[in-house]
């Protein structure tokens, strides 16, 4: 039994999928003018978790995440800039060259961190402009929309109600956000086409019954989502800032096109990564991307492991500190594993770790909760190498940080230093001083090396 946070209706609820043994799952995928920034990274990591968690439950995910090349504005609302647009102006080349180069750094970041694409769907924003005009179609017939110089506009006031604040709850005041636009019949109310600003040309702009324009931000995610999940799925995600506007506006344009609710069951939203203490910013030097983490010598899973320290819902803050203890921590454990990695047939796992680790992952997907309990079960004396590692390789199906992976024995050069330290760790093992070992191992391990003790002596590889 899963239970989850729905910020739908800010209870935590248990799971019931649409279809039995099966999810249907929408995340809100990247904005391709620029690198994904490590916040953003935080929120695909984590639709990534929630896919395991269900998938360790037995169900099959169907998982789809939009590559967004068009429409989203400067200000995450109706007006200012797009994005897009605004980057390829600034770097004066077309603007499909930069969707296409941003998303294939977006395919590499998430490769590094081991998020899984298998059967995941990807579809982008321009090749679905039809089925985006068909959904405006629909709302125009049901009298859900109105026309102004600017372009066409889902009206709020139409809907009973007018709950657009559903998921918010009361947390947020009418019109917050929402740039005041004087044609708009009401602050909440949103673009669902924009007409293009006949004194500028844009290099993305389509023909449509209302003239020649560009999809508005939210309507892509519900012409997709409708497309390739059907008009009702079971989970959505998002981070936090979709709370409001962007996943109100989703659920106003599909339930009232479609007629059914709700659009999406269950709504998980992840808090933010800040930088330092502040807010990402492109203009700050706090903008950080993974290759940032990677070029200061860290691996991604390092960052992966950092991430999952922290409960989706809360907020996490990155430091250097961080990163440098997460990485000593992860180095510890991966030198664990492989010491204890056992090519001959897997001991079956732990009973009680599993049921404590599934509990965990069941209850809103707990992954700090999940890296105590590791660490416990490295630490237990009274489980064999060979449960412990069988059993650490099924947490590692959820987290996904690589820590039971075989070892890889490709680089067989061990530097002096190291072979030093193995020496003296043998020494210390003679005396039986197992304290001195196991401390001179941390210490090979953070130098990036792993030993593991066989019948034949010590077994060195790299990490
Ligand atoms: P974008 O590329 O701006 O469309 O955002 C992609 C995803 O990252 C969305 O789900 C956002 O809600 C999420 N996101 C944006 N900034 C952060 C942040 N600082 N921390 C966590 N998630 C974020
Ligand atoms: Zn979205």
């Amino acid at each position: 039994m899963i239970e989850l946070y729905n910020s739908l209706t800010g209870k935590i609820e248990v799971f019931e999928s649409i279809e039995r043994n099966k999810v249907g799952m929408y995340n809100c995928g990247p904005t391709v003018y620029n690198y994904a920034h490590i916040g953003n990274l935080r929120s695909f990591t984590m639709a990534d978790v929630f896919r395991r968690v269900f998938e360790y439950n037995g169900y099959l995910v169907k998982q789809v995440m939009n590559i967004t090349d068009v429409g989203h504005l400067t200000d995450d609302g109706d007006e200012g800039e797009d994005k897009i647009e605004k980057k390829a102006r600034e770097n004066r080349i077309s603007a499909s060259e930069i969707t296409d180069f941003y998303t294939k750094a977006f395919f590499k970041d998430i490769e590094s961190l081991n998020i899984k694409t298998d059967g995941t769907l990807f579809p982008k924003a321009t090749e679905h402009i039809n089925e985006q005009v068909e959904l405006i179609k629909k709302l125009e017939e049901k009298g859900f929309t109105y026309k102004t110089s600017k372009g066409i506009y889902f009206n709020t006031s139409k809907v009973p109600g007018c709950d657009i604040f559903r998921v918010v709850g009361n947390e947020l005041k009418e019109g917050a956000r929402v740039e005041i636009n004087s044609e708009k019949h009401c602050p909440t109310d949103f673009a669902l086409w924009k007409l293009s600003d006949r004194n500028e040309k844009r290099q993305q702009e389509w023909d449509s019954p209302w003239g020649v324009g560009f999809p508005g931000w939210h309507l892509e995610c519900s012409a997709m989502a409708i497309k390739y999940l059907g008009e009702q799925f079971d989970v959505h995600t998002g981070g936090i800032d979709h709370k409001f506007p962007h996943h109100p506006n989703e659920i106003l344009q599909s339930e009232n096109a479609t007629g059914k609710s709700p659009f999406s069951r269950y709504w998980l939203h992840n808090e933010f990564l800040s930088v330092g203490g502040a807010k990402m910013s492109k203009s700050k030097e706090n903008f950080l991307t993974l290759n940032d983490i990677v070029e200061r010598g860290y691996d991604p899973s390092v960052f992966r492991f950092w991430l999952l320290g922290t409960h989706y819902r809360s907020p996490a803050n990155f430091t250097w500190q961080a990163i440098r203890g997460a990485s000593n921590a992860y180095k510890k454990l991966v030198g664990f594993t492989a010491s204890i990695h056992s090519e001959e047939e897997q001991a079956h796992p732990d009973k009680e770790y599993i049921n404590s680790f599934i509990k965990s992952i069941n209850n809103d997907f707990d992954t700090p909760v999940v890296l105590a309990l590791l660490w416990k079960l490295v630490k237990d004396k009274n489980v064999d190498e060979e449960v412990k590692f069988s059993t650490i390789k099924e947490f590692d199906k959820v987290l996904g940080i690589g820590i039971s992976s075989p070892p890889d024995r490709s680089d067989s050069h061990i530097p002096e230093d190291i072979a030093e330290l193995i020496r003296k760790r043998e020494e210390a093992r003679k005396e039986k001083d197992w304290k001195t070992s196991d401390h001179i191992r941390e210490e090979i391990n953070e130098l990036g090396y792993v030993v593991k003790d066989t019948p034949e002596g010590p077994e060195v590889r790299k990490m």
